[in-house]
């Protein structure tokens, strides 16, 4: 793997939530420029290391987001879920994926084969929530 391709995954492998592009390209500082950054993230989840999905709020409009397949120590990680905060844009990790039993029911009443699924919630989180919530009625 080339350096930027190694730097881009570690990246991912050290967030604590799901990063854009963009995020990513400011993690890395000046080292590489964007076009480099979402090439990379391209070729890393058509590799099998990066995972993202797309996601749409309204003050970033339709962005993707990556999250790493396999952590530093090249262990799996779980496939997980996120709530984002529409107002401060914060990542909350949902729990375990609550899709994976209905997904298995579907596959054996349809006879398909499920190679995919999407899921995340969007709102207001805690703090947000208290803060648009005048005094009196939380
Ligand atoms: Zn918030
Ligand atoms: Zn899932």
């Amino acid at each position: 793997m080339t350096r930027s391709r190694k730097q881009v995954l570690m990246v991912l492998q050290q967030a604590q939530e799901p990063l854009s592009a963009a995020a990513v390209h400011q993690e890395l500082g000046l080292c590489c420029d964007q076009a480099t950054v979402y090439r990379t993230l391209h070729y890393l989840e058509e590799q099998g290391l990066a995972e993202s999905f797309v996601l749409h709020c309204t003050e970033h409009g339709t962005e993707r987001y990556y999250t790493a397949v396999q952590g530093a120590d090249g262990a799996p990680l779980p496939h997980r879920h996120w709530f984002h905060c529409i107002r401060c844009h914060a990542f909350i990790e949902l729990g375990s994926c609550a899709v994976s039993a209905m997904v298995r029911s579907f596959e054996e009443t349809q006879q398909v084969s499920v190679q995919h699924h999407v899921l995340y919630l969007t709102g207001l989180c805690r703090s947000c929530r208290e803060a648009s919530t005048p005094a009196g009625q939380r």
